[in-house]
């Protein structure tokens, strides 16, 4: 008694339930991380920053995925710096690289054109987002689990979790969380979007009753009203949620629905032809074939994926999370900044357009 009151949600409630039933994590779960033996730094720095904010009092383990064979250095290091148990897969090469029904010359061809597209010029980048979309949720060792936490090297994360993020999308019947929703690179999927729709006019049926395409087709100025708002020139506003930051269900990705839309859009061959990404991939599928009350919005979970940072708005919730919600400039210098209230951003959209239910 006397002591201030901490800010109480759901969240914390969480906690309570879950932390005091248990020391480890109850969930079928595990982080993941793609990942190149040349970045072993920035792995053993996200895993630090999870670690410590989070999964030490879990102990889920991690799974490492790569094209190439992981070094000695990097299996020992990751395993020193993990709570738990450390998986080192490789990938098979077919679920890489280029599938054979892509042309190589016109493959070049765009590489050769995409001087101005953001990673155009990169052969591998174009696997990686590939992989991502359609390959990481078939790899034999994730089979094992229901859930991921995506991780990447080199990201941080702000806050103390407090909770488990799993259970808590587990019991509120959620399959997908994320923190940071922000505008695409339109010149990286000029036929992304036309693509779809031919998807959806295929397959009326998969389309969830419940989706959330309102989120990625409004256009109006309205919402950041002191800046120019992001035109497109399609019907997609090119919203999406950032993928370098996951948690979700793998069932859904394993699923049908998905399937036939990572496969028809396989086909379309602008993971190739262009230079598709994973995060429009996995959001447009979720906003068209998932309901809209089992995507959540993680708001106090603090991260940062270079350059954006993400942090709880509520002064309660930075404090009793132990939140650190600043960037350091290249010169070390101390920038504050926040995706959230950015141009860029697009989560005053998804609030007004996309999120459902919050808990049950
Ligand atoms: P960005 O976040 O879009 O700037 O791209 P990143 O360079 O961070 O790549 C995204 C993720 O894929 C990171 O986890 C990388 O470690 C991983 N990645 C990218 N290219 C490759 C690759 O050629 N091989 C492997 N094994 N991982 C890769
Ligand atoms: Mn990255």
């Amino acid at each position: 008694k006397g002591q201030p009151k901490l800010a109480s949600n759901s969240y914390l409630e969480a906690d309570m339930l879950y932390r005091d039933r248990t020391q480890v994590g109850i969930e079928n779960a595990t982080m993941v991380m793609l990942v190149r033996n040349r970045e072993l730094e920035g792995a053993l720095s996200s895993m630090r920053s999870l670690e410590d904010r989070f999964n030490r009092q879990y102990k889920y383990p991690w799974v490492f995925l790569n094209d190439e064979p992981f070094t000695e250095e990097f299996i020992e290091q990751t395993m020193l710096m993990a709570s738990s148990q450390t998986f080192y897969e490789l990938i098979p090469s077919s679920d890489w690289n280029m599938p054979d029904f892509i042309d190589n010359e016109r493959v070049e061809q765009n590489i050769a054109n995409s001087t101005d597209v953001i990673y155009g010029f990169s052969k591998s980048y174009r696997n990686m987002c590939h992989f991502n979309s359609g390959y990481f949720y078939k790899q034999k060792r994730l089979l094992n689990y229901d859930w991921y936490f995506r991780v990447e090297p080199d990201v941080e994360y702000m806050c103390d979790f407090q909770y488990d993020p799993f259970t808590l999308l587990r019991t509120n019947n959620k399959i997908y969380g994320f923190v940071i929703a922000i505008h695409e690179y339109e010149n990286t999927i000029p036929t992304l979007w036309p693509t779809v729709e031919k998807f959806m006019q295929t397959y009326p049926d998969l389309i969830h009753a419940n989706n959330s395409l309102k989120f990625i087709t409004t256009n109006e100025s309205s919402l950041n009203h002191w800046v120019t708002p992001i035109q497109s020139s399609s019907d997609y506003n090119l919203c999406h949620f950032w993928s370098n930051f996951e948690i979700g269900n793998l069932n859904f990705f394993r699923g049908e629905a998905y399937n036939k839309y990572f496969d028809f859009l396989d086909r379309a061959g602008g993971f190739y032809y262009e230079r598709w990404g994973d995060a429009p991939v996995h959001s447009i599928g979720l906003n068209l074939l998932a309901d809209k009350n089992s995507i959540h919005h993680f708001e106090d979970i603090g991260y940062y994926h270079p350059p954006y940072l993400a942090c709880p708005s509520s002064k309660d919730v930075i404090a009793a999370k132990r939140c650190v919600c600043r960037k350091r400039g290249n010169d070390g210098e101390v920038i504050d900044s926040a995706i959230d209230v950015n141009v860029f951003s697009c989560l005053s959209r998804w609030w007004r357009y996309g999120a459902g239910k919050r808990f049950l």
